[in-house]
């Protein structure tokens, strides 16, 4: 294959190459931005070149561009060595020899596109015309090398198949897993000749209970499950849950926080299951949000006209992948997470259906969209692969009682609480109210999109329907209370347009004048509780109250409609006006609730506080700039709905993680179960990893890094990724202390041949950060102390993870109060150990792994310790002695036995 001569470009934190014909130079960044402004340059990413370059409007030939059309749908770490193996070239040998890679790889999609074997060709030829129109920079090399088909070719929309209506599915039998039958099906899963593991042994045994008959009805079998790091706790629980649906025809429903474990459990459900079943129906699904999923009809729209520009071009690539995704899902599916931060905009999320316009059977889509696929689909399944907020949603407001979760792993168990938090929690707040406006009224300026109003979502109702027609009428006219476009501007302006506006700004006022948090400088959302608020607070409230009360009433009379005419259909409504119905009662239902909610909210303003519920008043602001204004409502403790919306109704529960336990404490754990509140007992059981942390990590705790000082938190970061050769994971708990360090060593690093990525500087979604991180030994990545959870990084990648500080939790007004009511610091200590725990979890996958886990505090104190696992070493030691340790087991040199200083 001849390498293509077009002139590529490389810019790395290590420097500049540019390589013309077959001659590679070093340059300066100058002279990269003079070539790139000059001709179409040959790039890897864009966007991350650009940031490096620091020239934000670069542009070129971008090969993640070209791959996403040739390979839609498949999988590349989009970095030079990830690109080499995705096409079966040579990896370059260090920065110089990227540029030469390029070509390579240019050449090679190219040729792909003439090849007569080229999977991916139908529909190309289709999507290159339009692209060519959009001035696409790789159209005109791609004409003439791929052939007009000789019959035209199938538009998208025809071509995805429909979803089959599937019949009623009967309740579960009823029965009881004999445990030597869990046990066989364990061996069965596990595979002939693997390792007895007496710990998964047990867990699978334990969790077999979880799906015996419920004895009372509100009272679910409830287990909560420690499962230690290496016991196998997935297929522990896959054992009985396969042989329980395959026995009952039940579905169970394993939910996860994160998309890493989600994608674990698909691989891991394939040993149970088959890919389908022999009615070509699919026994395990996963199932997300909706607004996850590529709406259809957005995709049309945007395909249109609708999008413009650059975005006109995301969706035409958008368009090549729709039709050979797996499942259609956006956000973590197989539409390639870098692909978005490419176009520098919102594409995306306004391709997918986030804002709940859907018309159901009134889209033209309806039989091929992957959001009703996925639904449907999940009901006739034997195992739903689902998120924690997804199953609680569902059995909240499920539109299908009869497929609500009844058997429920929560695998990642320690988020439920967190994912309750958020799920149960209630937001009036200024973006919240003027997406219902837009719901209930349409968008206001003209938009060329399809977004639509109540009436034209149902215009067979104002059509034919005289009192359905007043309700929306009504309901309309009541919305224009609501929050509009320019909200902000006017709040700050201090002119603020009717009752909610006015509430804002009075919100907003109040925060403003009683922060005394140091925020308001430093450019951090600020917020106030919502306490003592005087008289005139509160009847701006109580008139906002009223406005919300006058929408919702017209809703409600129009759900009752919706009913009566569902009921006993009129002869103008056919099969698809009533599903389009039914999805509209859906909508508006959820919609009623949430009214409800915000009317409570401002009721009890003004007025004793009620204990169940923390509520506050909030400013929300990045970096300065105010984005929202509103006031929340979180309750106490979560787990109060949790247990009534989710536990009561279901017949067995497994909790599990391996740190769901404080140390050895269970009493956290179950009170954050929610079994007290429907008065269960749990199941409770413990299975200990089978690693050994005393030869296998040790935590090192650094005592000499003075707090605050940035130079050198800064250099102890550069040292011990230098120390450990790359494979570390840096945890901070400040997104500008993150950035001032990656500022100051990013380069350095790079020139030693260790790249440092970072969250919230790369111009790269974190899910691909963390892929690019797992591909590369030499790769090392800086986070927010949230990535403790979402890195899943076995053997030799990752052996090195660096916390700047201990993690406190963030002195919120909601922190505040479940700390009064948890037992003070206490409970402060409780989060902390688990957020170490978490963390730690981090760095030992295997039997084979190694690493050290650093924490940079003098400060670090002993109660906290028991955060890690028994027998792991903990030393207090200086930066030196910490370097000194760290290289000499990167070298190869072992670590000297015997010299553990034990627990300090
Ligand atoms: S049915 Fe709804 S979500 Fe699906 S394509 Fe149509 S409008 Fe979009």
């Amino acid at each position: 294959m001849a390498a293509l001569s077009l002139t590529a470009l490389h810019a790395s934190h290590g420097g500049c190459w540019l390589r013309e014909g077959d001659v590679t130079r070093t340059i300066s960044k100058g002279e990269a931005v003079m070539a790139a402004a000059d001709t179409l340059l040959l790039i890897l990413n864009a966007p991350l070149v650009a940031t490096r370059l620091g020239y934000p409007d670069l542009s070129g030939l971008d090969l993640l561009e070209l791959y996403a059309f040739v390979h839609p749908a498949r999988f590349v770490v989009p970095t030079p060595k990830g690109l080499a193996h995705a096409l079966n070239l040579p990896e370059p040998q260090g920065d110089a020899d990227v540029a030469r890679l390029l070509q390579q790889a240019a050449a090679a999609l190219l040729d792909t596109c003439e090849s007569p074997d080229w999977p991916e060709r139908e529909g190309a030829w289709t999507g290159l015309q339009s692209l060519v129109r959009m001035r696409w920079p790789w159209a005109t090399l791609l004409t003439g090398r791929i052939a007009k088909p000789q019959r035209a070719e199938r538009w998208l929309f025809t071509r995805l198949p429909e979803w089959e209506e599937s019949p009623e599915h009967a309740q579960p039998r009823q029965i009881v897993l004999h445990e030597a039958d869990v046990l066989h099906r364990l061996e069965d899963l596990t595979g002939a000749g693997a390792e007895q593991r007496p710990g998964q042994r047990a867990y699978a045994a334990q969790a077999a209970h979880a799906f015996a008959p419920r004895e009372r009805s509100g009272h679910p079998h409830l287990l909560l499950a420690q499962a230690g790091t290496g016991i196998g706790k997935t297929l522990g629980y896959l054992a009985p849950a396969s042989l329980w649906s395959q026995q009952s025809g039940g579905t169970v429903w394993v939910s996860t926080y994160t998309k890493a474990l989600q994608r674990q459990l698909r691989q891991e459900s394939r040993r149970a299951w088959p890919e389908r079943r022999t009615d070509g129906s699919r026994p395990v699904v996963v199932r997300k949000g909706r607004e996850n999923y590529l709406c259809l009809l957005n995709l049309e729209d945007a395909l249109q006209g609708g999008f413009a520009g650059r975005a006109a071009i995301l969706a035409q690539l958008v368009a090549r992948w729709a039709a050979y995704s797996r499942d259609g899902d956006m956000i973590g599916g197989d539409l390639p997470g870098w692909l978005g931060t490419l176009f520098r905009q919102r594409g995306i999320t306004s391709l997918t259906d986030r804002r709940g316009e859907c018309v159901y059977a009134g889209c033209p889509h309806y039989r091929k969209c992957f959001i009703e696929r996925a639904t449907r689909a999940s009901a006739g399944a034997d195992l739903v692969i689902a998120n924690h907020a997804l199953v609680m949603v569902n059995a909240a407001r499920g539109r299908d009682t009869a497929a609500r979760p009844t058997r429920i792993v929560f695998d990642e168990g320690h988020h439920v609480f967190d994912a309750a938090d958020s799920t149960f929690a209630a937001a009036l707040t200024g973006a919240e109210t003027i997406e219902l406006r837009r719901w209930v009224i349409g968008p206001e300026k003209a938009s060329r999109g399809r977004r639509r109003g109540l009436s034209a979502r149902l215009a067979d109702i104002v059509s034919y329907d005289e009192a359905g027609s007043k309700a929306i009428t009504a309901a309309r006219a009541a919305a224009e209370a609501l929050p509009g476009d320019g909200w902000m501007q006017r709040l700050a302006e201090g002119a603020p347009w009717g009752p909610l506006e006015e509430l804002l700004a009075a919100v907003r006022a109040t925060v403003y004048a009683r922060d005394e948090s140091g925020g308001q400088e430093a450019g951090y959302g600020l917020e106030t509780e919502a306490a003592d608020l005087d008289g005139a607070f509160v009847e701006i409230s109580q008139a906002a109250r009223e406005a919300l009360a006058d929408l919702r009433q017209p809703l409600m009379r129009l759900g009752l409609r919706l009913e009566a005419l569902l009921e006993d259909p009129p002869d103008w409504l056919d099969g698809q006006g009533r599903a389009r119905l039914e999805g509209a009662r859906h909508s508006l239902s959820w919609r009623i609730d949430l009214l409800a909610a915000w009317e409570a909210l401002l009721a009890r303003l003004g007025g004793p506080a009620d204990p169940e519920y923390v509520d506050w008043l909030a400013v929300e602001r990045s970096e300065a700039r105010e984005f929202d204004i509103g006031i929340h409502r979180h309750w106490l403790d979560p787990m109060k709905p949790f247990a009534s919306v989710v536990l009561e109704p279901a017949h067995g529960v497994i909790m599990t993680s391996a740190t769901l336990r404080d140390g050895e404490d269970w009493a956290k754990a179950v009170a954050r179960s929610g079994a007290e509140h429907i008065g269960v007992v749990p199941r409770l059981t413990a299975q200990e990893s089978p690693f050994d942390y005393a030869a296998q990590a040790e935590v090192l705790i650094v005592t000499d890094v003075p707090k605050g000082d940035i130079p050198a938190l800064a250099a102890a970061y550069a040292r011990l990724i230098e120390a450990s050769k790359g494979g570390a994971l840096g945890l901070f708990t400040a997104i500008r202390r993150l950035r001032a360090v990656h500022g100051r060593i990013a380069d350095r690093l790079a020139r030693a041949g260790l790249p440092l990525y970072a969250q919230h500087v790369d111009p790269i979604d974190t899910g691909t950060l963390v892929d690019i991180f797992r591909d590369d030994p030499a790769a090392s990545l800086l986070g927010t102390d949230a990535l403790r959870d979402g890195v899943d990084v076995p053997g030799h990648s990752l052996r090195l993870v660096v916390m700047e500080q201990v993690p406190w939790p963030r002195p919120s007004i909601l922190h505040r109060a479940r700390r009064m009511a948890g037992g003070g610091s206490a409970y402060d200590d409780s989060i902390i150990r688990a957020r170490l725990a978490q963390a730690f979890g981090r760095l030992i996958r295997s039997r084979q792994d190694h690493g050290y886990f650093v924490v940079l505090s003098s400060a670090f104190p002993s109660r906290l310790l028991s955060a890690f696992p028994a027998g792991t070493p903990v030393r207090r030691i200086s930066l030196e002695e910490a370097l000194h340790r760290v290289s000499s087991h990167a070298s190869g040199e072992t670590t000297p036995e015997g010299e553990n200083a034990g627990r300090s």
